[in-house]
């Protein structure tokens, strides 16, 4: 951490800054230049943190030189982390393709979706069973039906369950069934929520909050670290700018960067970012091609009576493209396609 004096603060002030971080235990080093005072700290960087000195007379800046989140950071593991959800792995070896309809709706429906799914190439089935939908007119999921439903599409299929939590009391019922909990862009800040998943003893899937910064994304990721759970996965799914004619942003730099600064695998969803099915198979190039570990992507059989994101969907058309994408790109990027798991046997 460093302290950087503003050009008019007092020898006082510089000596302020000093005794106060003795005092907490840790060490302050002045350089002074012709015209500015700096001071560099070290010792325990939270308990630095409490010491306000930001607000201290005469401070002009604090500068954090060592990440504010640690777990997940690289400087606490170099290699990359592979995570598993039922067996599947999602890290830097693979692509791992996520697929199926943005809510569970009926039986049918799930079940039709999970086999275009794998028709995409997909080891994993995603499905909303609590949705968290901007209005609150908008159909909300089937609750534990949906989950019910899930369960039901997995034993058939043989393809383990992502599915998004959105209150905290509900965690512990969708742990049950889900293979992995996702967290979606609107509660990426939502603490308790964080901290909840980071009890329920399933990896997690963490969106980017769609107007958070990569570092508010990783510090999100750390709540559920901090709480035992480090098999997390970051999802890149657009953020919001000024350009309207995408639903929101694609950083396809997000990924490469929050590579870099965690461990954990970054996957991207080109169907929320985009918001039209025509941008999913250039995104999920793009996506493949920048390095992602993988992506989270939705079907439907019937976009046009879709409870929720028709108009983003895939079709029947589309997946063998889609398949053909994920395999043949692959290999280009020093990866297999992560394949789906056979189903149980009755
Ligand atoms: C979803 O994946 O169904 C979803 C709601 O996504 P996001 O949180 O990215 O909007
Ligand atoms: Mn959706």
């Amino acid at each position: 951490m460093v302290v950087v004096m503003a050009a008019d603060a007092t020898e006082e002030d510089a000596d302020n800054v000093v005794s106060l971080v003795r005092e907490a235990g840790g060490e302050a080093f002045v350089s002074r230049s012709v015209s500015r005072t700096i001071i560099g700290l070290s010792g325990d960087i939270d308990n630095l943190a409490t010491l306000n000195l930001p607000a201290q007379p005469g401070v002009c800046d604090v500068v954090r030189i060592s990440v504010p989140y640690k777990l997940v950071s690289r400087e606490h593991r170099r290699e990359r982390s592979v995570i598993r959800v039922g067996g599947v792995p999602i890290g830097p070896d693979t692509l791992t393709v996520i697929a199926g309809p943005c809510a569970v709706e009926t039986p049918e429906q799930t079940l039709q979706s999970a086999l275009m799914a794998k028709a995409a190439g997909a080891s994993l089935l995603r499905g909303g069973a609590y949705k968290p939908r901007s209005s609150p007119y908008a159909f909300q999921g089937l609750g534990e039906k949906g989950l019910q439903i899930l369960a039901d599409v997995r034993a058939e299929t043989g393809l383990p369950i992502v599915t998004e939590v959105v209150d905290p009391s509900d965690v512990d019922l969708v742990a049950t069934y889900a293979d992995m909990l996702q967290v979606g862009t609107r509660n990426m800040q939502n603490f308790p929520l964080l901290q909840a998943v980071g009890g329920a003893g399933k990896p997690v899937m963490l969106k980017r909050g769609m107007s958070a910064t990569i570092e508010e994304w990783l510090m999100a990721a750390e709540y559920i670290a901090q709480r035992g759970n480090l098999d997390i996965v970051l999802c890149e799914r657009g953020i919001r700018t000024f350009e309207k004619a995408t639903r929101n942003t694609l950083d396809i730099s997000a990924v490469p960067v929050a590579q870099r600064l965690s461990h954990l695998p970054v996957i991207v969803d080109p169907s929320h970012s985009g918001g039209r099915r025509d941008l999913v198979l250039p995104l999920s190039r793009a996506a493949i091609a920048v390095g992602a570990d993988g992506i989270i992507v939705d079907v439907h059989p019937h976009p046009e009576t879709a409870l929720c994101d028709g108009p983003q969907a895939l079709i029947e058309s589309d997946l063998r493209e889609l398949a053909s994408v994920a395999l043949h790109l692959s290999p280009l990027v020093g990866r297999t396609l992560t394949p789906a798991p056979a189903p149980a046997m009755a």
